[in-house]
């Protein structure tokens, strides 16, 4: 199910990422190595009661030499692009300025909710100076205070019970949904293209499904498949489309809706650092990964020049290790073919369960191939382990003190998962658990 968007937008100053971060909180990934990207301050996931959602901080995302005004206009245009929700933050400390008439003014054009919250109402004697802020026309305004935390759960009260109301996009399981994500120009809508271009892959309709405008659904094979947000691929020339950070939320929003994720790289120009931080959302979200390097076709090669590549992708992308990588171009078609069956295969592994008793066979025979560690005395012992979820494959393995499970074993144990059952193309994660 994907998770409903709510954007926080207002002028600047106004306690955005403050709320932004309580709302947030404090995630911890429990993905060890860690790639050294914590996911964009723009962009995370937040949970209110019952509900999971996903929160972008419009003010994190800024466009280029645009002056004030022009800024926090398009920071309102993409919350209402963006999001299904709105919360408009002022500050009950200033009144109503020029500059929330603007965001207002802006606002008026959606049909869809918005939240006014009037903040830095830090106690109830300051109250009095939300009544202001009725002449905005989002009705009642809810007080908060960012630094305190306080009327942070009536808002969200309010922002989830919107939730009900929005049509989502819901594919069915069986369904294999992919993106293709990378730094501008690396090739994605021409590969886009190329893929559907393919003599044996029908373009469909899916009978009783609602769909976004902006996927597209494919047949091959009798399989079907969405690629996920094609349509944010195709450049439509709005202002700060082009800006970095709203390509990056578009990538995180595609990303949090796919099975897998097509790490695109321009073969010709080779990694830069901002393929790796993109590589490192789709690391960071659990999503099966495959390393497509475009443009093998400008490429001067020789017999090396294929495997020397794959080892500075390796290097580069130590966290991806798990990831297959495949050259090909969309240009000249070649080696189009092999990315559905790559699809296809990464999809498997990433949703695989395995059977209980060979899975502990498989932890006994690394239990007795390489001793557990030990620590002042003490060795941990492990009793047995279970899969306990798939996308991805995740593992908990019971022993009698979790804190003697040291990083570099709990990774001897992944290798030796890994071995017995493949999962490439999938990461796997592994905790351990003290036994009850
Ligand atoms: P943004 O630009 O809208 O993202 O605003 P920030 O979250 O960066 O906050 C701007 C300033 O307002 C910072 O100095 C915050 O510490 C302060 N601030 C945020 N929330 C509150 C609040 O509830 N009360 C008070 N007094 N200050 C706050
Ligand atoms: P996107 O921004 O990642 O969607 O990239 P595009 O698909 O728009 O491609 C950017 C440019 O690279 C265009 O001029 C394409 O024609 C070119 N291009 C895409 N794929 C290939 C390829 O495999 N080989 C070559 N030589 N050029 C390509």
């Amino acid at each position: 199910m994907a998770k409903p968007v709510v954007a926080i937008v207002g002028r600047p100053n106004v306690g955005k990422s403050t709320i932004f971060n309580r709302i947030v909180g404090e995630r911890v990934s429990i993905v060890e190595d860690r790639p050294g990207v914590t996911r964009d301050r723009i962009y995370n996931t937040g949970e209110w009661l019952n509900y999971e959602f996903n929160i972008i901080d419009t003010g994190g995302i800024d466009i280029g030499d645009e002056p004030f005004l022009a800024q926090i206009r398009h920071q309102a245009e993409i919350a209402i692009d963006e999001a299904d929700v709105i919360i408009f933050m002022t500050n009950g400390r200033e009144g109503v300025t020029a500059a929330d008439e603007e965001v207002a003014k802006i606002l008026y054009r959606t049909k869809k909710p918005v939240v006014l919250a009037v903040n830095k109402i830090d106690n109830p004697d300051m109250r009095e100076a939300m009544y202001d802020f009725y002449s905005l026309g989002f009705g009642n305004p809810f007080p908060i205070s960012g630094s305190h935390g306080i009327g942070l759960g009536d808002m969200l009260d309010d922002v989830v019970q919107h939730f009900a109301g929005i049509s989502q996009t819901d594919y069915d399981e069986e369904i294999i949904k992919f993106s293709l994500i990378g730094r501008p120009n690396v090739g994605k809508s021409s590969l886009v293209n190329a893929m559907l271009g393919e003599e044996r892959v029908i373009v469909s309709d899916i009978a009783g499904t609602t769909r976004d405008a902006v996927d597209t659904t494919f047949k091959h094979n009798g399989q079907e498949y969405v690629i996920i947000d094609t349509a944010g691929m195709r450049k439509k020339g709005k202002v700060y489309e082009t800006t970095e950070k709203y390509s990056v939320l578009r990538a995180l929003k595609a990303i949090d809706r796919s099975d897998v994720v097509l790490v695109v790289i321009n073969g010709e120009e080779g990694i830069i650092e901002q393929d790796k931080k993109i590589a490192g959302y789709a690391h960071e979200a659990g999503k099966a990964v495959i390393i497509v390097v475009n443009k093998w076709d400008v490429v001067e090669k020789d017999e090396k020049t294929m495997k020397l590549f794959e080892q500075n992708i390796r290097e580069h992308f130590l966290f991806l290790s798990y990831a297959p990588v495949v050259f090909l171009s969309a240009k000249t078609k070649k080696r189009i073919h092999t990315l559905v069956p790559e699809i296809i295969k990464v999809s498997e592994n990433h949703s695989q369960r395995v059977q209980t008793n060979i899975l502990n066979e498989v932890i006994m025979d690394a239990v007795a191939m390489n001793p557990t560690p030990s620590d002042k005395g003490k060795r941990l012992k492990i009793f047995y382990a279970a899969q306990v979820a798939v996308k991805p494959p995740a593992f908990a393995v019971f022993v009698n003190e979790p804190e003697l499970m040291h990083f570099s074993y709990e990774r001897f144990l992944e290798n030796r998962i890994r071995e017995a059952f493949g999962f490439e193309g999938t990461p796997i994660k592994i905790f351990a658990r003290a036994r009850k």
